[in-house]
């Protein structure tokens, strides 16, 4: 299985080879903010992710670090420092995915403009 993304302006590309795991979308307010609403990302193991161009990485929190373009803004990566897997947005896909939503995660910080109403779980 193969994946293909890219920021916006597309000097960020990256390849995620592998079986995607963790399909969600995250309603946390880190993401919340950094995306401007949600942010959807399915992970796999850093090996199997390639990442052409150099995304610029923010650290936001003691365990955590999210990258994003330099250039165009936007928000591609989110990397935990001890457990070897990249998360990667799946909005910046090319073409279909294939993958289907398992879970809303961090329900309890989301916006209160919106409801969650598609019987996906939520945690
Ligand atoms: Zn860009
Ligand atoms: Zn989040």
């Amino acid at each position: 299985m193969s994946l293909k993304g890219s920021c916006l302006c597309g000097a960020i590309r990256f390849e995620a080879t592998g079986e995607p795991q963790g399909v969600s979308v995250c309603h946390c307010g880190q993401c919340r903010r950094m995306s401007g609403h949600l942010w959807s990302s399915a992970y796999v193991k850093d090996a199997e992710l390639t990442i052409q161009g150099e995304p610029q990485w923010y650290v936001s929190s003691e365990t955590a670090k999210r990258g994003f373009c330099p250039t165009c803004g936007s928000f591609l990566f989110w990397k935990h420092n001890a457990e070897g897997t990249t998360s990667f947005a799946l909005g910046a896909i090319d073409g279909p995915t294939g993958l289907t939503l398992q879970k809303h995660i961090f329900t309890a910080d989301k916006g209160d403009y919106y409801d969650i109403a598609d019987g996906v779980e939520q945690r």
